[in-house]
């Protein structure tokens, strides 16, 4: 057996095996457009087309495909065979590098939101060199962006490569204020994934969790997750069998699959590699949501990546650790201990909190799904209000700096910043508050809020470009400024004294911070669709254009992809709800109130009082006759003649189909608790939650 440092990345063309396939000029020059984003001579891609399909070639791959991830929210892929014909009837393996860096999938199925017309349908994928090229079931995949022919971004890809190209501008404004000898500063970024896993045969009873993902019914059982027995548990053998074989996977596709341990609720598990560039750690990511799918069949179970399969226990969600670094092999949100390093980490931790308190509405934005919706502010994930933990320590260090402008200004202005103010700064990885949606973890930021299912790329899209535009601020001032010292001690105050408010370091479940972050006038997004118009508000649509992430064309275009989304997902959940109870539900309790109806005639006829069976019945009859009506409405409710915006249509799933699937829902669990279980059509939560 082949020992993990033999197979790792054994099915990437990662640098190695570039350095050992190309001729030397070629690999600097790939080098070299991989390091500093610089474009690629085409002359040079021909070359590296081939050695490629070679390498693919000699692992067994017949042919090659553009990946690349559109906004449907998983991958898209397209086969094409290396062969070529040749005389004499037969063919010949080529793979040149136009097709290598540019390729035509008909896009006129992928959403674009009103960005291309029909008889535009084409859209042009280009290769992202930033990310290597691997082989995927005896396919070469080649990670690539998808644009259509006006240059419009048509996926995740393309605004994160943007957004690391803006972050990147401006971090190396202040890199070279502070004298940093960095050449290039790239966000990095290590997701920590949730999961579920059931068994196969119970999954497919449940329409619900074919066609939804999530359970539209079903009590919690007797034992959840009251006990914590399961967080951290020992990993039972199935489990365990199926987590070796996805590392494997993960492993030779160059993935740093690294921790793994059950989480919160029954049969939940995560998942965290170590950390990459976040354009490498989007793709891996995706990658590793899929393996998770594959590997989980093999092994006769469903991975459930939904944001809440399952009401009453825990959700899953996705865990953005998110920090930059140079290329010089520095992270800016590192601490440090020595004072000079500790100002330049003052300013940019003062960057961060600047964009998190300016722009909570595109935060939360970024990980607004009808999924995640239920799982916000549920008590179990981070509340719907965005806000920052610093931790004890770095929280004093922050008010330390605020009220000496306020209250000792005059004769410590000027001070070098760091040299009194901050104490030596001990990472302190142990306090923790599980229930912030932003908290400072020793030398990164950990964003919680994503959905278990979300590509990472609209975070940390949001994320580079809110701190590129509070690094633009901050680089504009100190860039004019003749007394550095002065000028940053002052930025850095006044800056942490205006938005200090966004720090909560108590309880984010709690009553109270609902009160008090509105006394602090933080907003509050509590849905989907409180958020998603900002999307294309008048601030945000400049803040895109200054960093040239998004246009407001595309802009609008991710607001109508997002909204039909949103609808989509709710018809298909009302429909299958609908289903589920007239044709499921609803004939089973009938069935087994004839019998026990009849068993009530039974026992009279024997001469007895059947008391039991008959308080039974009654109890069967009036619930049954609310499910009845509950059914009737939602029928009525999803039969509706659809609105004419898409706002208005998604504000009706919202308003008038989500409480009128719970009322059919809620009459259904009662049901659930009373009707024998040889009755009852699907597996229920215990038969789901505890059988693998
Ligand atoms: P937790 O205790 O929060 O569960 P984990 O160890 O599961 O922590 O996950 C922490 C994640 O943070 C890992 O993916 C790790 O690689 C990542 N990480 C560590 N340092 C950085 C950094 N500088 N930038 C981005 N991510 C980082
Ligand atoms: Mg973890």
């Amino acid at each position: 057996m082949l020992k993990v440092d033999e197979f790792f990345g054994s099915n990437v063309f990662n640098d190695a095996v570039m350095q050992q396939r190309l001729p030397k000029d070629t690999y600097k020059a790939l080098h070299k457009t991989i390091e500093d984003g610089k474009t690629l001579d085409p002359k040079i891609a021909d070359v590296v087309a081939n050695a490629m399909k070679d390498w693919a070639v000699d692992k067994g791959c017949t042919h090659f495909t553009h990946w690349f991830q559109p906004l449907t929210g998983i991958t898209a892929e397209k086969h094409d065979s290396f062969i070529s014909p040749k005389a004499g009837g037969k063919v010949i393996l080529e793979f040149s590098g136009k097709e290598l860096v540019r390729g035509e999938p008909d896009a006129s199925s992928f959403p674009s939101g009103g960005l291309r017309s029909t008889f535009e349908a084409r859209g042009y994928t280009a290769w992202d060199p930033t990310s290597y090229a691997f082989i995927k079931d005896g396919v070469l995949c080649i990670p690539t962006a998808f644009c259509s022919y006006s240059g419009h971004a048509l996926d995740q890809k393309t605004p994160l490569l943007r957004s690391m190209e803006a972050l990147n501008k401006q971090a190396l404004r202040i890199m070279k204020l502070f004298r940093r000898d960095a050449t290039r500063v790239t966000a990095t970024v290590g997701p920590e994934q949730e999961y579920f896993l059931v068994d196969k045969k119970l999954f497919d009873q449940r329409k619900d969790l074919v066609f939804t993902g999530r359970t539209l019914f079903g009590n919690k059982p007797p034992k959840g997750q009251e006990m914590e027995d399961h967080y951290f548990g020992s990993i039972k053998p199935r489990i365990h069998a199926f987590m070796n074989e996805l590392n494997e996977e993960l492993w030779k596709l160059g993935i740093l699959a690294k921790t793994q341990h059950n989480e919160a609720a029954p049969a939940q598990h995560e998942l965290a590699p170590i950390y990459a560039v976040t354009t490498v750690s989007a793709d891996h990511n995706q990658l590793t949501m899929e393996m998770m799918k594959k590997v989980a069949l093999r092994h006769g179970m469903v991975c459930l990546l939904h944001e809440k399969p399952f009401e009453g226990v825990s959700g899953s969600g996705k865990h953005n650790n998110w920090s930059m670094s140079t290329n010089t092999g520095y992270n800016l949100l590192d601490p440090g201990d020595d004072p000079a390093t500790s100002a330049q980490f003052m300013l940019i931790l003062t960057a961060v909190i600047k964009a998190v308190d300016e722009h909570p509405d595109l935060l939360r934005l970024s990980v607004a799904s009808a999924g995640n919706d239920h799982r916000l502010g549920a008590c179990e994930a981070p509340p719907a209000i965005v806000s920052m933990f610093l931790g004890d320590e770095l929280t004093a260090i922050v008010d330390a700096f605020e009220k000496d402008k306020t209250y000792t200004a005059a004769e410590k202005q000027d001070l070098e910043i760091g040299v009194n103010v901050l104490p030596k700064f001990h990472k302190d990885n142990t306090d923790r508050n599980r229930t912030s949606p932003f908290a400072f973890t020793g030398n990164k930021f950990e964003f919680r809020s994503l959905g278990s299912s979300d590509s990472i790329s609209s975070v940390n899209v949001v994320i580079n470009t809110i701190v590129a535009e509070s690094l633009r601020q901050f680089a504009d001032v100190l860039e004019k400024t003749d007394d550095f010292q002065k000028t940053l001690h002052e930025l850095i105050v006044n800056t942490l004294h205006k938005h200090k408010r966004i720090i909560f370091n108590g309880n984010g479940y709690s009553e109270e911070w609902v009160e008090e972050a509105a006394r602090r006038g933080l907003q509050s997004f509590p849905t989907t669709l409180d958020v998603l118009p900002r999307l294309i508000s008048k601030e945000n649509v400049e803040l895109f254009a200054t960093h040239s992430v998004f246009t407001e064309a595309e802009l609008h275009s991710r607001l109508e992809i997002r909204l039909d989304n949103y609808i989509k997902v709710l018809n298909i959940e009302g429909e299958t709800c609908l289903m589920m109870a007239e044709r499921e539900i609803l004939p089973a309790c009938i069935s087994y109130m004839r019998d026990v109806a009849r068993t009530v005639n039974e026992v009279r006829n024997a001469g007895l009082r059947p008391t039991a069976a008959e308080k039974l019945l009654e109890q069967l009859n009036e619930h049954t006759d609310k499910l009845y009506h509950a059914v009737e409405e939602l029928r009525v409710a999803v039969a509706r003649p659809r609105e004419q915006t898409h706002m208005a249509q998604a504000l009706y799933q919202r308003d008038v189909i989500i409480p009128a699937m719970n009322a059919v829902r809620s009459a259904a669990d009662k049901l659930e608790t009373l009707i024998s279980k040889e009755y009852w059509p699907f597996p229920t939560y215990s038969d789901l939650l505890f059988n693998v």
